[in-house]
């Protein structure tokens, strides 16, 4: 008998016939003997709906007003899932966030958790319940319900499984693992067995959705095996069957046990790009510029500064699009006339794709290959960042599908 952790996203929760099989799955893995907490996302479509439903109220909504409202679909789904397991015989408890409590800092709309408290839901496991948490949200220090970032849920789940210390977190969507990169964009995407967690590490916070990077986190901190598997099999699948389906994250270090250079493509399509022009060269001018942007909670991700010419350079770096607005509003406003500088340019077209594998470390030639494959298909590359283990490249917009497709093929990514 073991604790573990299943966590459905939206799509596998996306109908009362879905949440059904769901059930019928989670019963299966608590028939088997295990004690089973199961920490489903909104039902697919929901968190959007809610969001927008905001907007058209204000065009930037006050970040606590909707943690109230986002956190919503979430308490749907626990109360939906709880229902359908007693409806097929099971004892079933559903808590909100601050129920538990999920305990997290007050960073509306990207909250961290801090702690989670397990008494409550142990002893309901011990009274041999099936225990059903809404992911996605928490509670801060003076009882605000917090949201953890958009594909929250999976933080939230391998966060529970680490404070329970479970034996694995599951997490279920609708794909069937992870894949060299995401099966929508490039068909013959080929699925991992197991990912390091290094990679994944890479490929979460280089935009592959499949899993959010600080479940990645959470999963690397605690050592918690966490694997990525498909919601949509018949539910009543052998039990090992499914156990050793997907893909497993492993910790083991450089034991890339596919053996391959690359191991996959990432991209992020909602980047934007900000120069700041003609900023005079002297020390502090980074931090002058990045100091009020990082104060505003806004993540920097690129950057480069020019070669001065006549004592002025150029200053570029990108952020996550939806985060253009206030950042070009923090530097318009008190930084640009601060720091002497011409004039700021900004570019919301660009996407980042970025080739990830610990193979690199041993492998030359991998950014040369990239560029070509590039340029071979005629595609401007407006910035470069590397690290041990990942090149990015920021790219027009409109041609990162195709980067991605070239890409893929060129390091002989795709399904044999
Ligand atoms: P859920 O609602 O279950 O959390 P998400 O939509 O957040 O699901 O994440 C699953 C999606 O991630 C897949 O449908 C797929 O399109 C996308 N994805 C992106 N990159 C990858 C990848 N490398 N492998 C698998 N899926 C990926
Ligand atoms: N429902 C939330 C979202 O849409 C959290 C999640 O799905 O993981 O972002
Ligand atoms: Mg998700």
């Amino acid at each position: 008998m073991a604790l573990i952790v299943h966590k459905y996203g939206g799509t596998s929760m996306g109908s009362t016939e879905r949440i059904k099989n769901v059930a019928k799955r989670v019963a299966k893995w608590h028939d088997a003997g295990h004690q089973i907490v199961v920490v489903p996302s909104a039902m697919s479509g929901e968190t959007n709906r809610i969001i927008g439903l905001a907007k058209e109220i204000m065009a930037q909504p006050d970040p606590r007003e909707l943690d109230m409202i986002a956190s919503t679909g979430e308490q749907v789904s626990v109360g939906l899932l709880s229902m359908a397991l007693q409806a097929i015989g099971k004892q079933a408890v559903s808590y909100a966030g601050w129920q538990v409590p999920i305990k997290t800092d007050s960073a509306y709309t990207k909250a961290r958790i801090e702690s989670i408290d397990d008494a409550k839901v142990k002893a309901d496991l011990a009274a041999g319940k099936i225990v059903v948490i809404t992911g996605f949200q928490g509670v801060d220090e003076q009882g605000n319900i917090t949201t953890l970032g958009r594909g929250g849920s999976d933080t939230s789940a391998v966060a529970i499984a680490a404070a329970l210390k479970a034996q694995e977190c599951l997490i279920y969507t609708d794909v069937d693992g992870v894949y060299t990169t995401d099966p929508r964009v490039v068909s013959d995407a080929r699925r991992l067995n197991t990912v390091t967690f290094e990679e994944m590490l890479e490929m979460a916070s280089l935009g592959s959705k499949v899993l959010q990077i600080r479940s990645v986190e959470f999963a690397g901190n605690y050592r918690m095996p966490t694997r990525v598997l498909s919601s949509l099999t018949d539910p009543l699948i052998p039990l090992e069957e499914e156990a050793n389906s997907g893909t497993l994250i492993s910790f083991e270090e450089d034991t890339n046990m596919e053996q391959a250079t690359i191991t996959g493509i990432a991209f992020s399509r909602d980047e934007a790009k900000i120069t700041v022009l003609g900023v005079p060269d002297k020390p502090g001018i980074a931090y002058q510029i990045l100091g009020p942007v990082a104060d505003a909670n806004i993540e920097v991700d690129m950057i480069i500064q020019n070669q001065s010419v006549e004592g002025k350079t150029d200053f570029t770096f990108t952020v996550p699009r939806g985060e253009y607005a206030k950042a070009m509003a923090v530097l318009e406003g008190s930084v640009k006339a601060h720091i002497g500088a011409a004039s700021i340019a900004g570019d919301t077209k660009v996407s980042k794709v970025s080739v990830v594998g610990v193979g690199m470390r041993s492998h030359v030639g991998i950014a040369s290959q990239m560029f070509r494959t590039l340029s071979e298909e005629g595609i401007n590359i407006l910035m470069i960042s590397t690290s041990e283990i990942k090149i990015s490249v920021l790219i027009d917009e409109k041609y990162m599908e195709l980067a991605v497709r070239s890409l893929h093929k060129a390091f002989g990514l795709e399904s044999a």
